[in-house]
């Protein structure tokens, strides 16, 4: 199947084969006919699967361009209202069709003059509900999109969402998309959808197989060391770094620093000049590696992202699928790379349950692997050099005062300089202690289920704690996988 089955209006059709897409990704291929035919459609997919094009397209290409808003796209953060509205544009700007992007932290009069010109209008809840509340703009579009709507609920967003569809027409087609379709999302679809189709893009689909994962298993302690050592190990040409916690990010930029990385952080509150500052270097090149918190990165798209990292496991399986999805773009491959403590072996097994994926157990390479293939590189890398004038000139300065082996010595030795491999040799379980960690923690989680009060047969100290009176609080300190610590750590990740 190609683009051109849809029968989208030529200039789109154009666009698309200029973006070099050519076959339809699943949500592509079940979405475009269904909005084509004027259905409202409830689409549950992962990041990663192109659902910008599968509303976008049909979309547009039923759209008159007669300068009117015709298109409301509502999206849960700035930085994706400006790469939708980026990649709308880039498929509708030969049908003659202008994008307006709208979000808070800006002066109202230079949006506004925008919106009054676009045919698209992608905007986030917050300035949205505002302008259109005080009267500043009045808009009767005929298509209406909710992007990662499970994200927009988690974010607090229902009542500005609920307030801005007061304001729209009830003559309308209404694209709903989700990572996730919890209770609060479905409640929404039948307030805001009126016969919606159902596409559903089954896990398989929605992992890109062009991402291996792997897993490392490490002490709390060793976690930096870790990093620093796989970093030197997979050499990668940009990559991702993800943290829980803002204050981690901040920890972990001044450290990558001090090693010598080209880093930059990226987190909620950072000013928004300074985010689009830090994503155009990254995108560039100035800056490989970038550390961040979930909802800075949600949605990130940088093409040549080659490994994400994740520092911390994350607290719940969606997490885990947007983080890795910021790798493997547009059918590239990637790596995904997870360090866990022995204690969080329990939150992997779950996740790759959820997701759907097995990941593979790995060992950190020692010092000594990683010079070695540091040293094979670098033969590599000589054997392809040119050799220059002022370094045949240099050379014979030195053989003033030196021979031609030592004179080679020295220079080794000063390329090696720069590629040393810092911390101790091992850093990590090996496969031995790995395996007694597995063992231990599928124990850990029989104890965890009699602690909650399920066929309680063996009484230990534990288990007589977590029966106390404050049971709530105690599953909040200590499990990883309980439903009260995922929404704690969810909030924190919000810094
Ligand atoms: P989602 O919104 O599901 O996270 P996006 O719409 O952002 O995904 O698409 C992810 C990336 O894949 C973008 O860079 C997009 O240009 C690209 N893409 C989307 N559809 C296709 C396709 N059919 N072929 C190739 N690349 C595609
Ligand atoms: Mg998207």
């Amino acid at each position: 199947m190609t683009f051109t089955d849809f029968n989208l209006k030529e200039s789109i059709q154009q666009a698309v084969a200029e973006a070099g897409f050519t076959e339809p990704s699943p949500v592509q291929k079940e979405g475009i006919p269904l909005v084509l035919e004027g259905h409202d459609i409830i689409a549950q997919a992962q990041t990663g699967t192109g659902k910008t094009a599968a509303f976008g397209l049909p979309i547009m290409s039923m759209m008159k361009a007669d300068g009117s808003i015709e298109g409301l796209v509502i999206v849960p953060t700035r930085e994706l209202a400006m790469q939708v509205s980026d990649e709308l544009y880039r498929f509708g700007q030969k049908a003659g069709l202008k994008t307006a992007t709208v979000y808070g932290g800006t002066a109202y009069g230079k949006q506004i003059d925008r919106i009054n010109q676009a045919s698209i209008v992608v905007a986030t809840p917050g300035r949205l509900q505002d302008l259109l509340q005080s009267g500043k703009i009045k808009i009767n579009p005929q298509f209406v999109v909710l992007d990662e709507a499970d994200e927009m609920l988690d974010m607090g967003f229902l009542d500005e969402i609920k307030n801005i569809f007061k304001f729209l027409p009830k003559e309308r087609q209404t694209l709903m998309f989700s990572a996730t379709m919890p209770k609060a999302i479905r409640k929404l679809a039948e307030e805001i959808l009126n016969n919606p189709k159902t596409v559903s893009i089954t896990k398989s689909e929605t992992t890109n197989t062009k991402i291996t994962q792997q897993y490392y298993v490490v002490q709390d302690h060793e976690r930096d060391d870790a990093l620093v050592r796989l970093i030197d190990f997979k050499n990668p040409n940009k990559c991702i770094i993800f943290c829980r916690m803002k204050k981690e990010v901040d920890r972990l930029v001044a450290h990558m620093t001090a090693q010598g990385f080209k880093v930059s952080g990226l987190h909620g509150d950072m000013e928004q000049k300074q985010r689009e500052v830090t994503i155009r270097a990254f995108k560039q090149g100035g800056i490989d590696i970038f550390i961040a918190t979930d909802v800075a990165a949600r949605g990130l798209d940088v093409n040549d992202v080659t490994h994400v990292f994740n520092y911390h496991i994350p607290f719940d399986s969606e997490s885990y699928v947007h983080r890795i999805g910021r790798t493997g773009r547009g059918g590239k491959s990637g790596e995904a790379i997870t360090l866990v403590s022995p204690n969080e072996l329990r939150t992997i097994k779950r996740i790759e349950k959820d997701v759907g994926t097995q990941m593979s157990t790995e060992i950190i390479p020692t010092r000594v692997e990683v010079q070695d293939a540091k040293a094979s590189e670098l033969i590599a890398k000589i054997a392809d050099t040119r050799v220059t004038e002022s370094a045949i000139n240099l050379v014979k300065t030195l053989q003033h005062d030196l021979d031609i082996v030592t004179i080679a010595h020295l220079l080794a030795s000063m390329i090696q300089e720069e590629n040393e491999v810092k911390g101790k040799d091992k850093i990590g379980l090996d496969h031995a202690e790995i395996a007694k960690a597995l063992e231990r923690s599928r124990d850990d989680r029989g104890s965890k289920n009699r602690g909650r009060g399920r066929s309680p047969r063996r009484h230990t100290d534990r288990d007589r704690n977590d029966r106390g009176g404050d049971r709530r609080s105690k599953t909040r300190q200590h499990s990883g996988g309980g439903r009260d610590s995922r929404n704690a750590g969810r909030g924190s990740n919000r810094g």
